[in-house]
């Protein structure tokens, strides 16, 4: 079977702009408000001679803080139960959040591989923050903006990479 990659993050980060950017077309819904996206959204993809399923999650009910954290954690779950390759992303117009910290939380009790990602670097230059990221302690943060493709060709060189 394909082995699956789960694009993972708090509303608002990216990650249909992402999912939309990799897979071609317009598949996912991305808005203003965050967090909307229709269920849980599968695209095939082919990076290299490697083929995997990529997974945008979703479905998150907007304008409810405490429904849209508790499907965030089940949607991590669910990324660690099911993904091969589990894409963390981050804002970098924002910074690194509490709620990025509870993610990370989840996220670091698999032992799948995880990739981090810091989405919105529109330009070479890095933000000032970017460097919070590494407090983390998952590794090193790619750059990438998913708006003008910038840096998208080092990230899935290093999701194959992990297959
Ligand atoms: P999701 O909730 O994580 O799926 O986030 P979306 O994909 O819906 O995007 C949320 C907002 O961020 C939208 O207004 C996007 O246009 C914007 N956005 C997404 N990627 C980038 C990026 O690389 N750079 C910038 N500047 N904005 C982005
Ligand atoms: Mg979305």
């Amino acid at each position: 079977a394909k082995p699956i990659v789960a694009v993972v993050g708090r509303p608002n980060v990216g990650k249909s702009t992402f999912f939309n950017k990799i897979a071609g077309k317009r598949i996912s819904i991305v808005e203003d408000k965050p967090g909307v996206t229709r269920d849980r959204i599968y695209a095939d993809v082919e990076w290299l001679n490697n083929k995997f399923t990529l997974i945008d999650t979703g479905g998150i009910e907007p304008n409810n803080n405490d429904i849209i954290l508790s499907q965030m954690k089940r949607q991590a779950e669910i990324a660690m139960d099911t993904a091969d390759v589990i894409v963390f992303m981050l804002d970098g117009k924002s910074g690194l959040t509490t709620t990025d910290e509870e993610i990370a939380g989840i996220l670091r009790r698999t032992k799948k591989p995880i990739v981090l990602v810091v989405n919105k670097v529109d330009s070479n230059k890095l933000s000032e923050h970017f460097y919070d990221f590494y407090t983390l302690g998952m590794g090193e943060p790619i750059p990438i903006s998913s708006v003008n493709g910038l840096n998208l060709g080092d990230l899935l060189d290093e999701i194959v990479a992990r297959f």
